[in-house]
């Protein structure tokens, strides 16, 4: 008996979360449409949506049109966006970016500040967002729903495990938080939930690598609907592959890791050399790529040695997308382009390459996405950009 009443339990999890995707997927959508999309009797559904608006996950709203014989107008459903707020946070090791986010993926609020994090103050810097958004935002009422913090670094069993970059791993970030607070908290390398990102916001495909080309380059590999992570969660550190023996020394241990000579940092180090100057003006580095002959080729190596990583990452993966990210990238469009013309692998036209439309967010927006799929317990979820801010 027991047996049959768990399937019984697991069956309508199963319905519930096919139905949510549904109403996701069609934004607005009445429950005869539901039916057919789903194949769900009627019975199935009026039960399976009561249970939704009781949890106040699904709201009615409004008339839909009759058919063409006439008849009662369908009362049409919709994901209740307001159910409750997401927090995502990302921490690069001289900047924090942190985003709100309603229960469809709308983004209502989004900010970021150059500042430089380590063990000893990653907690209240944490806790000063929190407080920020429980006090003074207009979302103050909301129930925060879930949070997600990105990083740097290698992610396993929801604890950042290797930050060569911050000593972030010295501290267990997840459970000092869950300290204050008792809504969910998960911890996600940057690579990888810029991939959930691309994938939930942007592109259909269930195949595709994006590359973050940051202070450092990382791969989030998501391939049969699901993020790749290797037995130790160290999938995708393609920056740490070697492009010169004996190169430059890396804080992996190697030498002449790639991201030590393409990364967006290390390319900025070099413009910054040329110009003899300390910050870099992202303003005017498009007029320099085209008038400045040094920057010009500094950029342009840099392009050469990012199809080699992208090169690699087609002959191994075979991915239907390769989505570039990095902050050169945008500024200067011409590097995709350089990039897809050094690749000469003859099978590439399996492999569509681009740039990544989600820009400096797309982080924020994978770690929303990871939210919202556990909370609503569904594997796919179709959600939105607002590009109100
Ligand atoms: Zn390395």
């Amino acid at each position: 008996m027991s047996f049959i009443k768990i399937d019984k339990q697991k069956m309508r999890q199963n319905n519930k979360s096919i139905v949510i995707e549904e109403l996701l997927k069609n934004k607005v959508i009445s429950r005869a449409k539901l039916c057919k999309e789903t194949n769900l009797n009627k019975a199935t559904m009026t039960e399976l949506i009561k249970e939704l608006i009781d949890q106040n996950l699904v709201i009615e709203t409004g008339m839909g049109f009759s058919n063409t014989q006439g008849g009662r107008k369908p009362v049409l459903l919709e994901l209740n966006k307001n159910r409750g707020i997401i927090i995502a946070i990302e921490i690069d090791f001289n900047k924090i970016l942190f985003s709100i986010h309603l229960l469809n993926g709308e983004i209502v609020l989004f900010e970021s500040k150059k500042q430089m994090v380590d063990k000893d103050t990653i907690i209240q810097e944490i806790l000063k967002i929190i407080e920020v958004v429980k006090t003074q935002t207009e979302f103050r009422d909301h129930e925060i729903i879930g949070m997600c913090i990105a990083v740097h670094g290698i992610v396993k069993n929801n604890k950042l495990e290797f930050s060569p970059k911050y000593n972030l791993d010295q501290v267990d970030i997840v459970a000092e938080l869950k300290k204050t607070y008792s809504f969910p908290i998960l911890i996600e390398n940057e690579a990888n939930a810029a991939a959930i990102a691309e994938s939930t916001f942007k592109n259909e495909t269930e195949n595709l690598v994006n590359l973050n080309i940051n202070s450092g380059i990382g791969a989030g590999i998501f391939m049969n609907n699901k993020l790749l992570k290797g037995s130790n969660g160290f999938a995708g550190e393609i920056g740490h592959s070697i492009y010169q023996p004996d190169g430059l020394k890396c804080i992996c241990g190697n030498q002449g890791c790639v991201e030590l000579y393409a990364s967006t940092k290390a390319l900025e180090d070099k413009i910054l050399t040329v110009q003899n100057k300390t910050e870099l003006d992202y303003s005017t580095i498009h007029d320099e790529f085209k008038n400045n002959s040094k920057v010009n080729e500094i950029i342009t190596e840099g392009a050469r040695i990012l199809s080699i990583v992208a090169n690699n990452i087609i002959v191994l993966l075979s991915p239907d997308l390769l989505i570039l990210n990095g902050t050169l990238l945008r500024s200067i469009p011409e590097m995709l382009d350089m990039v897809k013309a050094n690749i000469k692998y003859q099978y590439l036209n399996n492999t569509t390459i681009i740039s990544s439309g989600l820009g400096e967010r797309s982080v924020l927006y994978g770690c929303c996405a990871i939210v919202i799929k556990k909370f609503l317990n569904i594997k796919k979820a179709h959600l939105y950009i607002s590009e109100k801010i």
